[in-house]
């Protein structure tokens, strides 16, 4: 029986909570493809800080090295609670950024998608939305300012100052450009680069490279597109992209946005790819303002388990079943708080039983 090891981190906040529906469904997958997936939950972030602390504790660092793929839920703290953990410790820099580091998972996929007859659940207008939003954000996940020195102290003027360096080189640049011409190949042939050289050098080389790595993708016609008018284009007419290319910072904010246009974060899975290791996220925090209450959106998580099945396990199939059973459940007319107001119409569910009713919606395909 083909097995397959998956390195579970629950996370903090809401993880945990979405992460049961992600694990339904996995198990679903497991029985109906008659595979085994070994589930290895660890301690990763605000939570592993506190019980043994370390945000990403050496035992979790041995069980991802070893997993076929990692599925991770959301990290993080409130902003006050935050302070309670040493500014390096803190989730994303002790925890988040090393995952991304050491597995160089520079490629991360965030599908933005809302069929038409979910329209509803976007804040835009039906006329902006059409026929729908469908297009992925493609966000290079392990340089840029993330990833760059970083200096803080006092200066010669007596002033604590900072300073932290942008920085990629060309091959960082290639690989992430091969990554979105591929994808585009497969799509509609277009490709949106997101840059800002009007004010930045890193954009003026990230769009030299994107050029020239474009010569061996004739076929993909190249649009470029000034970060901030993409904001603004994402709002007024998102119907025009399809595959969205850009550098780390810029893909942290446009996606946010992204789930913005959706109608919430919770409709934001993603997938991190690196040359030999893959990891599976939500694009989404942890949501400490509803953490414990089994309200949030597990579509994020389940979403990101699909993209697993595609992307590390060759399960095209399974997956296109797990996106439209979620479909399915939405289009009955059932919703997460996140999504609707109470109302006509509105069969309002808790976290638990949209992974129920996924699960029955998966087993009838
Ligand atoms: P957030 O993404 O956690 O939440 C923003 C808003 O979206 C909140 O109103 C929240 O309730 C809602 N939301 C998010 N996911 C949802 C879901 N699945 N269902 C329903 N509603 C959902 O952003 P934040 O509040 O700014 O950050 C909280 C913590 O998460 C911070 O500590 C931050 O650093 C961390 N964070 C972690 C990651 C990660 O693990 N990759 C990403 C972003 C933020």
């Amino acid at each position: 029986m083909t097995n397959y090891k998956i390195a579970l981190l629950d996370g903090d906040g809401i993880g945990p909570e979405i992460m049961t529906e992600a694990v339904k469904i996995m198990e679903l997958v497991a029985e109906r493809k008659d595979i085994e997936f070994e589930l290895v939950h660890a301690p990763f972030g605000a939570q592993a800080y506190f019980d043994y602390g370390h945000s990403f504790p050496e035992e979790t660092k041995a069980i991802c090295d070893q997993a076929d793929a990692i599925l991770k839920g959301p990290i993080g703290l409130s902003h006050e609670e935050s302070k309670k953990i040493p500014v390096d410790m803190q989730p994303e820099r002790g925890a988040l950024l090393p995952l991304r580091r050491r597995f160089n998972t520079y490629a991360n996929f965030r599908p933005v998608f809302l069929p038409k007859g979910l329209a509803h659940f976007s804040p835009l207008k039906p006329e902006i939305i059409g026929d729908g939003i469908d297009f992925i954000i493609i966000r290079e996940l392990v340089g840029g300012l993330y990833f760059g020195k970083k200096e803080t102290g006092v200066n010669a003027a007596g002033k604590r100052y900072v300073n932290e360096s942008l920085e990629y080189d060309e091959d960082q640049i290639a690989r992430i450009a091969i990554s979105a011409f591929e994808t585009a190949q497969k799509r509609k042939k277009v490709l949106h680069n997101i840059h800002k050289s009007n004010v930045l050098k890193s954009s003026v080389l990230w769009n030299e490279v994107v050029a020239e790595v474009g010569e061996d993708y004739p076929d993909v016609e190249v649009i470029h597109i000034l970060v901030d008018a993409a904001a603004t284009y994402l709002c007024l007419n998102p119907g025009q992209f399809d595959v969205m290319v850009m550098e780390n910072m810029f893909g942290d904010i446009l996606s946010d946005q992204a789930g913005g246009i959706l109608g919430s974060l919770g409709l934001m899975p993603s997938a991190c790819i690196g040359p030999d290791k893959a990891y599976y996220e939500p694009s989404h925090g942890s949501a400490p303002d509803i953490a414990g209450q089994f309200i949030a959106n597990p579509y994020s998580m389940i979403g990101s388990v699909a993209m697993m099945l595609e992307m590390s396990f060759g399960m095209e199939d399974e997956a296109k079943k797990v996106w439209h059973a979620m479909q399915s459940v939405f289009a009955q007319g059932n919703s997460t708080p996140d999504l609707s107001k109470p109302g006509a119409g509105v069969n309002m569910i808790s976290t638990h039983a949209f992974g129920d009713l996924v699960a029955k919606e998966l087993a009838k395909s």
